[in-house]
């Protein structure tokens, strides 16, 4: 794996769910959203093993469910939780170039969050990857829109101390945790239980990320290709009852 990021993953595992902040997750109202007119046989896959809740109420709905996470820590944790449910789990990194083969292979392609951990370039890659494997079906893709509490705070700081031109990009909205030094550790907010050495060591590894508006959405969505010559089109925008500033939009192949 290419990927340093999935490093960062390996080391949180069960514990997202298990003692993460209970807003990093989607509620019951925002689990149903999700999952919408997905019943017995519909072909899903999530993407991100973390979002273990969704992946519970998929085979409660009795739909055929894939998982892939680029983390073979995040995978082997779900694994575990999973037993003998099942469920098909692999190891794939979404921003990479996809094997032809699974082309079309679901109906529903569904990430709680999941853009939000990615640069530009990611999100594109990872969209268009998603957008193909969804070929006939939906992505569904919820995405917070602006910043998040501890980045306003990192900027914040960064400006004061005269470093925020080293971690944080304004033109794009990009901030990259990995170059923002004592910044981040003054910064740092709880999420849920987790040990705080060990949130540092995960945000670092998360590197950069950029913090999206609607109208970059709609841009992400412009800008990609999926697969013979099909465009990718915004075909709902739903808000998170219990998160305001996420919005789970739905795209689809035309
Ligand atoms: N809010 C989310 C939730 O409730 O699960 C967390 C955000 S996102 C879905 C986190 C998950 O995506 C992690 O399990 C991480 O390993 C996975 N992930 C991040 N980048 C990825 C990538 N490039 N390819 C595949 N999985 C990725």
């Amino acid at each position: 794996m290419l990927n340093t990021k999935a490093d960062a993953w390996d080391i949180i595992g069960s514990l997202f769910w298990e003692q993460g902040r209970q807003s990093a997750k989607p509620s019951q109202p925002e689990l149903e959203l999700f999952t919408k007119g997905i019943g017995e046989g519909s072909r899903v896959c999530v993407v991100g093993a973390s979002t273990k809740d969704l992946v519970d109420m998929l085979l409660d709905r009795g739909a055929e469910v894939t998982v892939y996470d680029f983390s073979q820590g995040m995978c082997s944790s779900l694994e575990q939780a999973m037993g003998t449910a099942p469920v098909t789990i692999r190891q794939l990194d979404i921003t990479a170039p996809l094997d032809d083969e699974l082309t079309g292979s679901y109906d529903y392609v569904l990430n709680d969050r999941l853009i939000n951990r990615f640069t530009w370039a990611e999100a594109k890659s990872a969209l268009m990857n998603m957008c193909t494997l969804a070929h006939d079906g939906e992505v569904r893709a919820s995405i917070k829109l602006g910043h998040y509490p501890m980045d306003l705070r990192m900027i914040a700081m960064g400006e004061e101390r005269g470093t925020l031109a080293s971690f944080y990009d304004r033109e794009t909205r990009t901030i990259d945790f990995s170059r923002a030094g004592t910044v981040l550790d003054d910064a740092l907010l709880p999420h849920g239980d987790i040990d705080p050495a060990l949130l540092l060591e995960w945000y670092r590894g998360r590197a950069a990320e950029k913090r999206f508006e609607d109208e970059d959405v709609v841009s992400l969505a412009t800008a990609i290709a999926p697969t013979n010559g099909k465009n990718a089109y915004i075909v709902g925008r739903d808000t998170f009852a219990d998160a305001g500033d996420t919005t789970l939009f739905t795209f689809i192949m035309h």
